[in-house]
């Protein structure tokens, strides 16, 4: 029978692998995804969404769909799922591989403050300047919500809501973003410092190489370790060696 692979999507290199995978005629794909966006691109094989209901209700989905290899490709800081994705390898024991894109390493000029969450992103941030663009994502803006002095540019893909910082200027966009427009953003809002998670990848690494050429201080929150157990490849063409998958 065809081998059926789970991807547990929501990233750019989970979509690369759904198609890899569903050009393959012995193989089956499936990609779950969250729900979070209003309108996700097109995916190649099966596409599923929405919460599984915990580790429990993945194994349940794990067992019921005959999925024979996991490859959670979410995003670095889509921290509860791969826990998930841990509970339900250990309970069904349906091997688990997580696609894990490298982090992003300072260069000469950068000038980071790597913290280890949000909160402690807020705490630094008064010391730093008053302007302040925040690529963090839209759930994460209640971390910041005590800075009533601050002003924020905050990105997101969708709008976000309260709770957050009372002196918001939202900005709606989807990357890829490149370094000329990330500059001139920074400029026309006055930007004192940047605050982003190690997402890694290019996609929207270009506002780190705008804030080293303005000379503007970056806090970087630093990504979650993963769970005891999972180990982790740091692209497509690695989860593809991995898998055990039939010739072409
Ligand atoms: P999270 O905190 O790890 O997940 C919260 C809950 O959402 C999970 O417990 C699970 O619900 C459900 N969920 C998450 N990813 C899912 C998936 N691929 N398929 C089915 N259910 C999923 O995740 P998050 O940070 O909210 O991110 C949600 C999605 O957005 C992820 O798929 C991630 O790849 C993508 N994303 C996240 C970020 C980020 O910065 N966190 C950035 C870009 C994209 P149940 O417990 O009910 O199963």
């Amino acid at each position: 029978m065809s081998p059926h692979v789970l991807v547990l999507g929501g990233t750019t290199e989970a979509r690369e692998l759904a198609a890899e995978l569903a050009a393959r005629p012995g193989v089956r794909v499936t990609t779950s995804l969250a729900g979070r966006v209003a309108r996700p691109g097109a995916l190649d094989g099966d596409v599923r969404i929405g919460g599984f209901g915990g580790g429990e209700g993945l194994a349940g989905w794990l067992r019921e769909h005959r999925v024979d290899a996991v490859v959670d490709a979410t995003h670095p800081f889509a921290e509860a799922i791969t826990k998930n994705a841990a509970w339900a390898a250990a309970a069904t024991g349906v091997p688990v591989l997580v696609l894990r894109r490298p982090g992003w390493q300072p260069r000469p000029g950068d000038r980071w403050h790597p913290v280890g969450s949000l909160g402690a992103a807020a705490a630094v941030l008064p010391g730093l300047g008053r302007r302040v663009f925040l690529t963090t994502g839209r759930t994460g803006l209640a971390a910041f919500a005590g800075l009533t002095a601050l002003h924020f540019v905050v990105r997101s893909v969708e709008p976000p809501a309260p709770p957050m910082p009372p002196d918001v200027h939202v900005v709606l966009a989807r990357g890829p973003f490149d370094v000329p427009g990330e500059t001139a953003l920074l400029r026309a809002h006055r930007i004192d410092v940047l605050v982003t998670k190690d997402s890694g990848g290019e996609a929207t690494a270009a506002k780190l190489t705008a804030a080293r050429a303005l000379g503007l201080p970056v806090v970087v929150v630093r990504r979650p370790p993963l769970p005891e157990g999972l180990s982790a490849v740091p692209d497509v063409a690695a989860v593809l060696e991995r898998l055990e998958l039939p010739a072409w």
